[in-house]
């Protein structure tokens, strides 16, 4: 790291972002994490980790031709692998502690998953390798195929789409294929409840729909009367999470979807909560027509951090026609892969494609092997773990932080709680920074929208009681100080490398820069 020596005083470091007064060091630097600026304070156009020959072939390049130097921030090897593991051990993952972002499901990897993805014949495999090599890759995408519809209840499926969202998209276009198959281009208006995710009313605008809102009982469930009222020829479908995202199981579901298909339209079902009900509910038997699976989710893949995702979606009899290409399947004991070559007999009203190959490969090896690890017992075990989890963070919290549902009954996989009964002026934020000092990646907060300040908890099975019992003594610890109204709790994180961020300000008005860092890349004071 590039110090001016001259500006260093102790007595400056007292002013340390962390504000823990006279301790801080020369380097800025916190026993052995070190304290690491962005690559492009500490590369230089200068340096580079790879030698290239100098390249005498010039094509004419014209006003193209570039006059300045690139300005890449070139490091060496040595210094290139330091700066991203220096990063990454400032990053918080499920490797390390507690995950409890709710809705977003963070299970633990198996590691069993990791060492098949990276099997030969899997890791290696390329989309576009002749389909007589890949019989083995295309087995593993029809039988996880088999295991989904399986799981779900439901006739068909497609594997492309590579994340949920990815996937509500692909569910929302096969609807309106069926509609317009049908003729009836007026249905436009998609229902969506007001407790759904973003990307719900998101997808269906962007395929073209127009949105009207749901409201929410006092139960937190969908208001199945404001919903009833509101079908009617102009309407295509909905859009229903279930379980919810206020962690409740939606139980009119079936009475819903019969009286949607009665009026017309179709019911789109966000499965992105499915790991609550796995091995018990076919939610096929609820009369959906279409759900994605987050495989990132319910079956245990990372989730990024490697590549796209995978969000396949089952789909019902009436919008199975519409499904995209391409479709793996057997012939004989051959498998086959269906594309517009030759789909035109087996798949005429295909509406097209979700992406340009068969799906994320290295997903379905995970989600597979984490299917046939645990088997059809070991998946129902698996929802029964996670909802028994969520429970008991709930009953654990509900005497200190508000729980507006638990008077319900018992939640699904996800606790929820809000910001009733904190200080005057603190707030959810508060307590998710506070969680950091603590050591635990905050929960999901302010999420969903139907409760103020929501705090949204989801364990998932693998934790253990005692990882559990810390997480809530840490969370019952911040929660009581919002509530006394703790100063310092204002102004945490305090032992983050990064104290808090003025978000509004770093949105509008980003410094991509270090200020302690000079233009020539020295650092010109202290830290
Ligand atoms: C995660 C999630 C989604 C979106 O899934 P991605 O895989 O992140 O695209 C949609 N709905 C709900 C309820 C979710 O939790």
């Amino acid at each position: 790291m590039n110090i001016n020596n001259s500006g260093w005083k102790p007595e400056l470091a007292a002013n340390d972002s962390n504000g823990d007064a006279g301790v801080a060091t020369f380097t800025g630097n916190r026993a052995l994490m070190l304290d690491e600026p962005l690559i492009f304070e500490i590369g230089s156009n200068a340096t580079t980790g790879v030698d290239f020959a100098a390249c005498d072939a010039r094509h004419d390049l014209g006003a193209l031709a570039r006059t300045a130097p690139i300005n890449l921030p070139g490091l060496s090897e040595p210094e290139t692998v330091r700066h991203y593991t220096r990063l990454s051990r400032q990053n918080y993952g499920i490797d390390l502690g507690v995950f409890p972002l709710g809705s977003c499901t963070m299970k633990h990897n198996p590691r069993l998953n990791e060492k098949i993805a990276r099997m030969k014949g899997f890791g290696d495999v390329h989309p576009l390798a002749p389909i007589p090599t890949i019989q083995g890759a295309l087995a593993v995408i029809h039988e996880l195929a088999e295991w989904l519809k399986a799981l779900t209840g439901m006739p068909a499926i497609a594997m492309s789409p590579k994340a949920g969202a990815h996937g509500e998209l692909c569910g929302i276009l096969c609807i309106r294929a069926a509609l317009e198959a049908r003729g009836e281009t007026a249905r436009t208006v998609m229902l969506v409840p007001e407790s759904a995710h973003g990307t719900n009313p998101a997808t269906a605008a962007f395929a073209g729909f127009s949105i009207e809102s749901i409201p929410a009982t006092a139960q937190g469930r969908v208001d199945v009367a404001a919903l009833e009222a509101r079908l009617g020829p102009d309407v295509a479908g909905v859009m229903i999470t279930n379980p919810n995202t206020c962690g409740l199981f939606e139980r009119d579901l079936k009475r819903i979807a019969d009286n949607v298909h009665a009026a017309g339209g179709y019911v789109y079902c966000d499965g992105a909560n499915f790991n609550a009900i796995v091995g018990r509910v076919r939610p096929g038997d609820l009369g959906i027509d279409a759900m994605h699976i987050n495989l990132h989710k319910t079956f245990s893949t990372p989730h990024g951090g490697g590549g796209p995702g995978a969000g396949p979606v089952v789909l019902s009899e009436a919008l199975a026609p519409f499904a995209p290409l391409p479709v793996v399947e057997t012939q004989g004991d051959d498998y086959v892969l269906i594309e517009e070559e030759n789909a035109a007999e087996s798949h005429p009203q295909a509406f097209g494609r979700m992406a340009a190959f068969q799906g994320q490969m290295g997903m379905f090896t995970r989600a597979l092997a984490y299917i046939l690890s645990h088997g059809a017992d070991g998946l129902c075990q698996v929802s029964g773990d996670a909802v028994l989890n969520a429970n008991y963070v709930l009953r654990s919290l509900e005497d200190t932080l508000d729980a507006p549902f638990a008077h319900s009954g018992p939640c699904m996989h996800e606790a929820l709680f809000t910001d009733v009964g904190f200080a005057e002026g603190f707030s959810t934020l508060d307590v998710a920074k506070g969680l950091i000092d603590e050591g635990f990646h905050p929960m999901t907060v302010y999420f969903p929208l139907v409760v103020h300040g929501a705090m949204l908890v989801e364990p998932t099975e693998t934790e253990s009681k005692a990882g559990l019992d810390q997480f809530i003594g840490a969370l019952r610890s911040v929660a009581e100080r919002a509530k006394a109204g703790y100063p310092t709790l204002k102004s945490a994180p305090h032992f983050a490398p990064r104290a808090r961020l003025d978000e509004t300000q770093a949105a509008r008005k980003p410094v991509l820069v270090h200020p302690l860092i000079s233009a020539a890349g020295k650092r010109i004071t202290s830290p």
